[in-house]
Formats: C-alpha cells, structure tokens, sequence
C-alpha cells in the first residue's frame, strides 16, 4: 500500500461539519489518499481555544501544508480578523483558483467550462483602511489604500500562464481597470502583455478587458471567456458572477495555492439558517476536494470524483433542496458514495 498524505482537516461552523463529514465518506469510497489531521478554526476555534486559529491548526498545516476546510465563520466583536485572510496571509496562499463548470444541464447557461484565477493577499484586500474626523463626525471620510506589487503580479500571472498552458486551455483573460486606477491596476496589465511577450506568446493566447465590461459580457455570452486572471477585489467579485452562471455557490469550489501549502474550500460560507438540519449541499466542498485530488497528481480519482457527482445529480437525478431536490445532506452523500 502506498503511504498515505498528510492533510490537515478543518470541520469549520454551521454546516461545515456535516459537508465535510460527508466529503470525507465520498473519499473513502474513492480509497482516499488523505491521512486527515483533525483541527478546529473559526467560531468552533473561539469556543475551544479562545482563538479563531489555534496554535495546534497553524502548526497543523505548516506540518502537513495541505487542507481541506470548512467554511470559517469570524465571530463579531473580540476585534478578530477574518480566520481565511489569515490563513491566507499565514501560508502566502497567492493564488486562489475558481473553475465554474456547468454540471446540471438546462439552467440558464449551459457548457460554461470557466477557469478565474485570482490574486489572493494583494490589492485593496490588504486592510489598510482608516476614517477621518472632521468637526463632529468621525467618520467625515473613509479612506482605503490597494497595494499591488510587480513582484505580486508576477507570482499570480506566471502561475495563470503555466496553469493554462498545463491545462490545454486556449486563451487567458486579463482583467483590470487600468483606465482609471493607472497605477494599482495598470501595473498588472503592464506586466501581464511583458511577461506574455516575453514567455507565452505562441504558448497561449492572450487578451484584456475592463473589469465592468467583463462583468456584462460574461453574463451576455460567457463562452467567448475561457479562463481570466485578475487582482483580488475584481476577482472575488467576478469569482461569485461565474459561480451564478453555473448553478450558485453550492456549486463552487476554490483552491488557495501558495509555493508551500495549499488550501481547499467551497466558495460558500457557513449557511446558519440552514446548519444542523441536514439540508445542506456538500457538492461545492466536493468539487474542492477533486480540486486537491488534482493538486496532489491524483487526477484519475479526481475524475472518478466530478463523474460520481455528474451522474449522482443528473441520471440518478438525486439533489439537495437548494437544487430543488429533496435529499437530504446524508441521503445525496449515500447516493453518491453508491455511484463511487
Ligand atoms: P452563506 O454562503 O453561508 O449563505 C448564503 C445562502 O446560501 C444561505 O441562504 C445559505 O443557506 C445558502 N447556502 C450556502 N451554502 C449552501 C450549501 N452548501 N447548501 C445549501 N445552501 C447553501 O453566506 P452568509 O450567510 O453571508 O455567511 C454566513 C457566514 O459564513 C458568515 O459568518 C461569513 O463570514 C462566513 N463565510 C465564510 C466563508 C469561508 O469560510 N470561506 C465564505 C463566505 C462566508
């Protein structure tokens, strides 16, 4: 038998422990090569030890440098900061992967097979924001400042490039608002047409787009995109558009990649008006976890993985409430645990 990988894996808030109980049962099915490290985080970190990440987490993932995660919840007040910028910060997890691919035919879009690729600890995400007081109002003006590196840029395009390239894809997107912001977001048009210049022209086509125009288009005719590369605001944002165009976010995954670690989550958060009631979709934290198949060169599992959730949803036709079945969350994982 082949030595198992170590994974450090986070059960997170609200649904988060019954979409990872059932995403660890899916891949066990699948002979899972995952020796998990159980930790906690978020809310669950708070109640436990006092910290939205622990000591024994962090540690965790620096031993490990992989994980699966559930969503975080970032308890208000205490003066805490979001537990995933942390994490993301912590690991210098650069890179943050979207794919958004039709699985249920006949919704409003269908073959949508797009690739975002967004800068992940950069830009106007950074929190460097502050209010100043004039007369009696303390909030008079509210000021923010985006910090973009070329070193940055360069880490997260030459990652686009080479993941495109790897994947067969044909075009990359860039997307900015240089017209406007000249400076924070012309740095990584600038250095986008440099590098594809110098290293990709011939290897994969190549072109740009304001951020605005790109948000109509891709809800006009998304298939003239195959894959966009942007900075960290206009990604998160254009990371839930894509995510609309194929179903919700129930349906989204998301990698963090950094040079030392990487991180697997669904794009969607803890759902508290639904946790504990069995009514959840583990399909997004699923997807995620054929995301870190992949990552970790087991591209057949991974396969047999989006093809057991395929056939699950649309020949066996079982799906949970918010796909307007009527399974439940153990109901759809048994269904699809019998497709595996
Ligand atoms: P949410 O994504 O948790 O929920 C939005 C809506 O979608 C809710 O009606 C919910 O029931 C539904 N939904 C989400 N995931 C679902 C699933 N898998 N199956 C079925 N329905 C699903 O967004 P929110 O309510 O704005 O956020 C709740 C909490 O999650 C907040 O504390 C927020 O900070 C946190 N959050 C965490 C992450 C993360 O850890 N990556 C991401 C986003 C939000």
């Amino acid at each position: 038998m082949t030595a198992r990988i170590p994974a450090t894996l986070i059960a997170g808030d609200g649904i988060g422990p019954e979409i990872v109980e059932a995403t660890v049962a899916v891949l066990d099915a699948l002979g899972s090569p995952f020796e998990w490290d159980p930790q906690i985080a978020g809310a669950a970190g708070v109640k436990a030890a006092g910290d939205p990440l622990p000591q024994a987490t962090l540690e965790s993932i620096r031993r490990t440098r992989l994980a699966l995660k559930g969503p975080l919840e970032t308890p208000s007040g205490g003066g805490w900061r979001s537990s995933n910028v942390r994490l993301r910060e912590e690991f210098r997890l650069f890179a943050n992967v979207r794919p958004a691919r039709t699985i249920i035919p006949g919704g409003r879009f269908d073959n949508i097979d797009l690739l975002l690729v967004r800068e992940n600890l950069e830009g106007l995400y950074i929190g460097h924001e502050h209010f100043v007081q004039i007369d009696d109002d303390p909030h008079a003006v509210a000021m923010a400042t985006g910090i973009n590196t070329r070193q940055g840029c360069r880490h997260i395009l030459e990652y686009a490039f080479e993941l495109g390239i790897a994947l067969g894809r044909k075009k990359i997107t860039v997307v900015h608002k240089a017209n406007i912001m000249k400076a924070l977001t012309g740095i990584f048009l600038e250095t986008a047409q440099q590098m594809y210049e110098e290293r990709y022209k011939g290897r994969i086509e190549m072109d740009s787009i304001i951020v605005d125009a790109c948000a109509m288009k891709l809800v006009l005719n998304p298939w003239q995109f195959d894959m966009l590369v942007t900075t960290n605001l206009f990604g998160d944002i254009l990371s839930d558009l894509t995510a609309g165009l194929v179903g919700g976010l129930g349906m989204a995954p998301g990698a963090n990649i950094g040079a030392d670690a990487a991180m697997f989550e669904a794009v969607h958060g803890s759902a508290p008006d639904i946790a504990g009631k069995g009514l959840a979709n583990p399909t997004a934290l699923l997807l995620a976890a054929a995301q870190m198949l992949d990552h970790v060169k087991l591209g057949d599992k991974a396969a047999r993985l989006r093809q057991a959730i395929h056939d699950t949803l649309n020949v066996d036709q079982v799906r949970t409430g918010d796909l307007g079945g009527k399974a439940s969350t153990r109901e759809y994982t048994q269904a699809l645990v019998s497709r595996i």
